[in-house]
């Protein structure tokens, strides 16, 4: 039986848990899930490998391609851990911090939002209860987003809006070039607002490999930015980050507002069967086509709701 093994990061994991959610199957010992589609069985385990087989392994697994981990066998650089981990001097001080909302739900666009908090500005945002906004309620989200904007703070906020995700997934984009091209356009937004001698560095809420994330802004002919630093969960270290997703994840909640006023019911998060199921009302009353105006229609959601007609 054909098969492929990648070692992919948690957050990659938790995605694929939620993407492939109406096809899971009780997992083996030590499994985080196992999942069933027509291409593979699909095993992840706590240790990061994430087993693809059957009939076509590959069409599943390339869809997480942009989320594994950098080969053990590498050398590192110098012994050293990581030249992409943000400096404590960095967290401390003025830099700019940069993440997204909606990746992971079949309705919506995807936000990213950049925001530069000067050091001076650290301790008043925590004030504010800038945190992680993933421990937040939709309208505390709201209203700390809220009191974010009425400081001094820079920031970019790009909406890319499911016509043109659509569009750029048809051409081949991967999601994870998108997230890139997102983040370093708004991270370039932010620098040209401030002055460079007020900012430590640039920290980036890790989606993917440094080394893939340079590779994506390559591809579009830029560069990486200089004193960029990845992490996962950054949101909980870095205030700056805490603010890009609090920032990130109002505008998603706005646009998931406008989308369901248009569409005339309220729009479900994520991508769960409730998804399929309003998806499958969008096609019912408007037709397949107009799917495009309101979902990552890529989804497994898609085929689901069609099945539903
Ligand atoms: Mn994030």
């Amino acid at each position: 039986m054909p098969q492929q093994v990648y070692k992919l990061l948690p957050e990659t994991i938790e995605t694929m848990k939620t993407y492939y959610m109406k096809t899971l199957q009780s997992p083996p010992q030590g499994a985080v899930f196992r999942a069933k589609t027509p291409n593979a069985v699909i095993t992840a385990y706590k240790s990061g490998k994430v087993l693809f087989q059957g009939s076509d392994p590959e069409a599943e697994a390339e869809k997480w391609a942009d989320g594994k981990q950098a080969s053990p066998k590498k050398p590192k650089n110098n012994g050293k851990n990581n030249s992409f981990a943000p400096p404590e001097t960095l967290l401390a001080g003025g830099h700019i911090g940069s993440d997204e909302a909606g990746t992971g739900d079949y309705f919506g666009p995807i936000t990213t939002a950049a925001v530069f908090v000067k050091k001076n500005q650290i301790e008043l945002l925590k004030e504010l209860g800038v945190k992680d906004s993933k421990n937040l309620s939709d309208d505390s989200i709201r209203q700390t987003a809220q009191n974010i904007l009425t400081l001094d703070i820079p920031y970019s906020l790009l909406v890319l809006r499911n016509e043109k995700y659509n569009k750029l997934q048809k051409r081949g984009w991967s999601q994870g070039k998108m997230k890139a091209i997102l983040h370093h356009y708004a991270i370039t937004n932010v620098k040209s607002k401030i002055d460079s001698s007020e900012t430590e560095g640039i920290l980036i809420d890790q989606f993917c490999e440094p080394a893939v994330y340079k590779r994506h802004i390559a591809s579009e002919n830029e560069q990486m930015h200089d004193r960029m630093f990845f992490k996962t969960k950054a949101e909980s270290y870095s205030i700056a980050v805490a603010a890009a997703s609090i920032i990130a994840r109002t505008s998603f909640l706005k646009e998931m507002d406008h989308l369901s006023k248009i569409a005339g019911f309220t729009l479900p998060k994520g991508a769960s069967g409730k998804v399929d199921q309003a998806a499958a009302r969008i096609i019912k009353t408007r037709g397949q086509e107009e799917l495009n105006n309101y979902a990552k229609t890529h989804f497994a959601n898609t085929k689901k709701a069609l099945n539903r007609q």
